[in-house]
């Protein structure tokens, strides 16, 4: 298996929910992680893995047992895989993994062969670097966390953003081109 992200059932802690991790299968075919927490992560950040251990762990994740109860999910390292994980989990945690695998790449003289990542609003693959979390759009997870997933694009991210006081809403939020807060003061500063 090559050029293939993994989500997989990791993560997760006492008392909680499991969180999606995610590993990548590079252009060599070897298992790298791109995002692991928790108890059931498979990789311990930092760690370096033996060789064996890298083996036994692809061996799990090809497996039957693994695919059966679909503790792992694959997306290919095209337009079209990318936008379906953006599209299966949350997008704080795809660009996270995104950034990693371009990072993986880096040093190497060769490219990641990633076909970046696709913008909430205009759907336009970018550069992971070059993409925005617009935190005002995240929601609870729960409990202490914000998940956020668009993930925009700088045009789109200035488009977004009320010409007042520079919060990002949305372009489809912003009455003439201010945001509900902006707009309702100034409608509320003519009537006097
Ligand atoms: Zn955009
Ligand atoms: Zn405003």
């Amino acid at each position: 298996m090559r050029n293939m992200i993994v989500a997989y059932k990791g993560g997760g802690y006492d008392g909680c929910i499991w969180e999606p991790n995610f590993a990548f299968f590079d252009k060599n075919g070897v298992l790298c992680d791109v995002g692991s927490s928790g108890y059931a992560g498979l990789f311990k950040k930092g760690k370096p893995q033996q060789k064996d251990t890298l083996e036994e762990l692809t061996k799990l994740v090809l497996s039957q047992e693994w695919q059966d109860d679909a503790s792992a999910e694959f997306f290919d390292l095209t337009e079209r895989g990318v936008k379906s994980m953006f599209n299966s989990y949350r997008g704080d945690f795809c660009l996270y993994v995104m950034k990693e695998i371009e990072e993986l790449s880096r040093g190497t003289g060769h490219s990641s062969g990633s076909p970046g990542v696709p913008c909430t609003e205009c759907g336009v693959f970018h550069d992971p670097e070059d993409m925005m979390l617009p935190e005002g759009c995240g929601r609870g997870d729960g409990g202490i966390g914000i998940i956020i997933d668009d993930v925009i694009c700088q045009d789109c991210y200035c488009a977004g953003c009320c010409r007042e006081c520079s919060s990002y809403r949305g372009t489809d939020q912003l009455e003439e081109g201010l945001c509900s807060d902006c707009y309702e003061k100034r409608e509320g500063d003519s009537d006097d």
